[in-house]
């Protein structure tokens, strides 16, 4: 039976979101439109199979296929990305830093990532994570008036508290990571070199984004954001960390992998391969260039003044708004995005100044520079109207034709 007959209620709910994600303009910088094809392999029989342990070391029988797919999604990834070793099992990016920590950390080390606020994440060492209990977690921050990486203060800070770890890598950061530079002060201190690159995998894999896989020591991955596969996470690691990372995930951290998931994944990288995905990478930065300069046109300061990824943090109160208000009535009118501190932000976090946005998404649909220019307006004009609902559910419908011209990975059907 298929699901709209079975449970008619979560068809429902399912086929109202696959609406909205078409109609609307979704400019959350970690989200994207998978293809049909990675949803296939999501939605599979791969599901029912249980399979802990890794190919060739399993603890169920019935691995004839599943050994073959993991090694597969494995071999894709090492080419993809340069890597010595490969993990494709862990859930999330979440577990994967926390495996990786495990692996290579006792609790009680010095761990040394980015502020949460200056654009790190959560799973960096931030105070309410696990990350922050477990370790003596120490944080650079962003420059105070560049509110770019300085790398002689985050070289400061490695020689005053001599980590065991740095990590490299930001959530909300508009800037080329200069893993070189965090590579010669990790090994200045003796300290093991971790890049996060869940945000601009897929600009690494297509080359608009420098890699940090010559360099850091681990380097752990979602699948989903810019890479543009299904939910999950990776660890890429040089060979003599391999069997450390392996035992972290499991028997460490996880149980029976998703193989689903894993299936999925290999579908991506082989997308992300393609000289298609190279321009796809390439044309996400040259949006998020694009939008940038049409928000400083109409009078939005930006964190750092613009861009070199695919990710633009401006601030709302530039013109007079707050981050949750603009961002609000932003969905309102059908352009997703998501308040954001900015860094050394005077408000508070749950009303902060900023707004954060991206263009993976938009640049899946196919959309470009011309495009970008439009979207810029739209988000002037919304906030000329903050508090005129009339009015955003007008901007809402001109959106809605708008999305409509451009095709959408993965939802088929919703036109
Ligand atoms: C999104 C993100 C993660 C966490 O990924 P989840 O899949 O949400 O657990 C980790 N690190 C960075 C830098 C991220 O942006």
């Amino acid at each position: 039976m298929t699901l709209e007959f079975a449970d008619p209620e979560v068809h429902a709910l399912i086929r109202d979101e696959g609406k909205r994600q078409f109609d609307t303009i979704r400019l959350i910088p970690s989200e994207n439109y998978a293809s049909a094809a990675v949803l296939e392999a999501t939605g599979s029989v791969l599901t029912n199979k249980y399979s802990e342990g890794y190919a060739n070391k399993r603890y169920y029988e019935g691995q004839e296929f599943i050994d073959p797919l993991e090694l597969l999604t494995i071999e894709r990834a090492k080419s993809l990305f340069g890597a010595d070793h490969v993990n494709v099992q862990p859930y999330s990016g979440s577990p994967a830093n926390l495996a990786v920590y495990s692996g290579l950390l006792q609790p009680g080390d010095t761990l040394m990532g980015m502020s949460l606020p200056h654009g790190g994440h959560l799973t960096h060492g931030w105070k309410v994570s696990v990350t922050g209990k477990l370790y003596r977690a120490v944080q650079y921050k962003v420059d105070e008036t560049s509110h770019r990486l300085d790398f002689d203060e985050i070289r400061e800070l490695a020689l005053k508290e001599r980590p065991k770890m740095i990590i490299a890598g930001a959530t909300a950061y508009p800037r080329i990571v200069d893993f070189e530079a965090f590579a010669s002060i990790a090994k200045e201190v003796g300290a093991y070199l971790h890049a996060d690159i869940a945000h601009i995998s897929g600009l690494v894999a297509g080359g608009a984004h420098p890699s940090p896989v010559p360099y850091a020591d681990t380097v752990v991955s979602t699948t989903h954001k810019t890479l543009r596969g299904p939910r999950g996470g990776m660890i890429l690691c040089k060979s003599e960390h391999a069997k450390t990372i392996d035992r972290a995930v499991f028997p460490g951290l996880q149980g029976g992998p998703h193989n689903h998931t894993t299936a999925a994944l290999a579908v991506a990288l082989k997308e992300a391969s393609t000289s298609e995905f190279k321009a796809y990478a390439h044309q996400i930065v040259a949006n998020a260039r694009a939008l940038a300069g049409r928000l400083i046109e109409q009078g939005f300061t930006l964190v750092t003044g613009g861009t070199d990824n695919h990710l633009i943090l401006f601030d709302a109160t530039s013109r007079g708004s707050t981050g949750r208000r603009l961002s609000r009535a932003l969905n309102r009118a059908g352009i997703i995005t998501n308040a954001n501190t900015v860094p050394f932000d005077p408000r508070k976090p749950f009303d902060p100044s900023g707004v954060r946005i991206g263009t993976p998404a938009v640049t899946s649909r196919g959309m470009k520079e011309p495009e970008m220019g439009h979207i810029g307006n739209f988000i002037s004009r919304v906030l000329e109207h903050e508090d005129d609902v009339d009015a955003l559910d007008a901007i809402g419908r001109e959106v809605a034709d708008f999305c409509r011209q451009f095709p959408a990975p993965g939802i088929p059907n919703a036109a």
